[in-house]
């Protein structure tokens, strides 16, 4: 509703007012709107307090104790990394399994992860992947009846991690394996074909090249011809890309120098490359 239009309904309503009257309802019409405008920016912000809020201290000293990644950004680019793992934590739901509670410690590390992988797309969030399930270590999955590390499982919105071989990933920095990476790769993958405010952030034409030098590089891992990612890569292209990310981020120079095109396009997919952090 415009302000005049709100000053005639209110001056229909009173026919008996003067000018005086109505001018005080004019202003006091233009000072309802400007508080509704007010008050719905303010409303915009509580919807996301999370993203707005800082990182507390107490986080930020959890990323700097472990987190190699976030302490070689610059200080703007730590500061965008510290609020995309605030919202994050924010938007999700985590969910401890077979331990008590899911520490601050767990909360950040898992979060980093995920915005590690996802830094070169700012407002991408897995948000398809609304929970994160913890697990003290190994558990076994009663729908294949075996042990997992971690899964993906977008029919309940969840990423499963054992917490035990995700710290494993991150203490061995250089050895190109990295659960919590890998499931987040498979999340990041789904979240591209989900139809949701996040579908389709993947440049079409790059995703494609990327596809056809992964079925390369699948057939000489299964030739026995690999280069340097382990056999597992070759199960299937979401495997493939897994596998991948987690050397990108672990063994980059290995990877450039072995495979400079498959590191080229997986730079273009990721909006980021190790080698030249952002
Ligand atoms: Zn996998």
């Amino acid at each position: 509703m415009t302000i005049t239009s709100l000053a005639i309904l209110l001056q229909v309503s009173s026919p008996n007012q003067n000018s005086s009257e109505v001018v005080f309802l004019a202003i006091l019409s233009v000072l309802v709107i400007l508080l509704t405008g007010i008050s719905g920016k303010v409303n915009m912000g509580f919807q996301v307090p999370g993203f707005s809020r800082p990182l507390s201290s107490k986080r930020k000293e959890i990323l700097k104790k472990h987190f190699p990644y976030y302490c070689q950004l610059s200080p703007n680019r730590r500061k965008r990394f510290e609020q995309k793992v605030q919202h994050f934590i924010y938007v999700k739901e985590f969910i401890p399994r077979q331990i008590p509670i899911v520490t601050e410690e767990m909360k950040v590390l898992i979060s980093a992860c995920a915005v590690q992988l996802t830094f070169g797309y700012p407002k991408v969030f897995l948000s398809h992947f609304k929970r994160i399930l913890v697990y003290p270590d190994n558990y076994y999955s009663t729908i294949n009846k075996t042990f997992h590390k971690g899964e993906v499982n977008p029919r309940l919105r969840a990423v499963v991690i054992s917490w035990k071989a995700f710290v494993a990933g991150y203490f061995n920095p250089k050895d190109g394996r990295n659960l919590g990476l890998h499931e987040m790769a498979h999340a990041l993958r789904l979240e591209n074909l989900i139809l949701n405010a996040e579908y389709n952030f993947f440049d079409g034409a790059v995703l494609q090249q990327w596809q056809t030098l992964a079925d390369q590089e699948m057939q000489n891992i299964s030739a026995g011809n690999s280069r340097m990612f382990r056999g597992y890569a070759a199960t299937d292209p979401d495997e493939f890309f897994a596998v991948a990310v987690e050397n990108f981020f672990e063994r980059p120079e290995k990877f450039k120098s072995l495979m400079p095109n498959l590191y080229g396009i997986l730079v273009l997919l990721l909006k980021q490359d190790p080698l030249n952090p952002l």
